[in-house]
């Protein structure tokens, strides 16, 4: 099997997921598609038949496939959806249309170069600005969701849609339609909710000075690096932080730090990440992921939610 970088325009079959997402972990996807751009990626779902299943991948910073892998046709949008323009500038700020696909620290430093304040904290989020959105990424007391003006989705039939944040229900690194389009297909999952990907958002930002905003950048990375161990595969923060505690000190006061399945291991510089020490298996990771949950249940008596999506089969 190839070790080249997927290449826009080009599907795979049998694609090892560890490839794409940041923990260097887990299965297969049983296709994997990376689109030439939006009008490539819209001519791709419209010919793919309603019951096959598509989930859109960014840089896989918050994913873990299970080993059995995925039976999906994965899309990335990283490297795919890459533009970004300037727009609507005035005394007061900004307003930046982004693709989904663009890296979030990239939206940080395109507003620090244009004089924009407020998108620093962009900058340590490994991620795309499609799963910044999905996910309400955030930190240091902001989120996405606080400067998004309007998006753009596209359906599984290949509606392109305009909608604004009054159209979801957002919440601490969830985000949910309030009306999902209807799903297409006849059988058991007819009835769920059909899924709805973002190709781009407009995001606002006030006016602010270059300098100031790349110093931010640049103490909030260091900031990361004394407190995260971002020189082993991670997938930042495991589990969402319960209202009024942080995950991690709960899962430290449980003494769980360093405590390992397999090459998985929470990690002894920051208890809310686990880490790959080399060839941790998706199961090893979960297994870990459920031994947190039931120790933080049993001595806290809170129950810790992940963060991370966990998608695809057992092996
Ligand atoms: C070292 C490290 C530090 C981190 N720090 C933070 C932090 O401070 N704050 C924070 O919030 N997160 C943090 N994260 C987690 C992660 O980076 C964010 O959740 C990020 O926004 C995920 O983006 P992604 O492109 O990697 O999404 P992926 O992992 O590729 O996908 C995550 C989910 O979003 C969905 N998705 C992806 N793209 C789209 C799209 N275009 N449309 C619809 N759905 C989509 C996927 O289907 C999946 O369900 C950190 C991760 C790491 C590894």
């Amino acid at each position: 099997m190839s070790e080249r970088t997927l290449q826009p325009g080009e599907m795979r079959y049998n694609e090892p997921m560890s490839r794409h997402v940041s923990w260097r972990a887990g299965g297969c996807a049983a296709r994997c598609y990376r689109p030439r751009d939006r009008a490539d990626l819209l001519a791709f779902v419209q010919t793919q038949s309603a019951g096959m299943a598509l989930h859109v991948v960014g840089l896989g910073s918050n994913l873990l496939v299970r080993d059995g892998g995925l039976d999906a046709t994965v899309v990335l949008t990283h490297g795919a959806l890459r533009q970004s323009e300037l727009l609507q500038q005035d005394a007061t700020g900004a307003v930046l249309e982004v693709e989904a696909g663009v890296p979030a620290p990239k939206v940080a430093r395109l507003a620090a170069h244009a004089g924009l304040a407020g998108a620093e904290f962009l900058a340590g989020i490994p991620g795309t600005l499609g799963g910044a959105l999905a996910m309400n990424a955030g930190c240091y007391g902001d989120e996405i969701w606080n400067h998004v003006d309007s998006v753009t989705t596209l359906d599984r039939r290949g509606v392109i849609r305009v909608r604004t944040p009054q159209d979801y229900h957002i919440h601490y690194r969830h985000v949910q339609l309030k009306h999902p389009p209807q799903r297409e297909e006849e059988g058991p999952r007819a009835l769920e909710p059909a899924p709805e990907w973002f190709l781009a958002a407009r995001l606002q930002f006030a006016r602010g000075s270059s300098s100031t905003a790349l110093q931010r950048i640049r103490a909030l990375l260091a900031q990361r690096v004394a407190t995260q161990p971002l020189n082993q595969p991670n997938a930042g923060s495991v589990f969402r932080n319960p209202p009024g505690d942080y995950a991690a000190r709960l899962i430290e006061a449980c003494g769980l730090k360093g405590a390992r399945e397999g090459e998985a291991e929470v990690s002894l510089k920051h208890a809310n990440f686990i880490i790959n020490r080399g060839q941790a298996s998706a199961r090893a990771i979960e297994r870990l992921i459920e031994r947190v949950q039931q120790q933080v249940w049993a001595i806290h008596g809170v129950a810790l939610v992940t963060e991370v999506r966990i998608v695809g089969e057992l092996a």
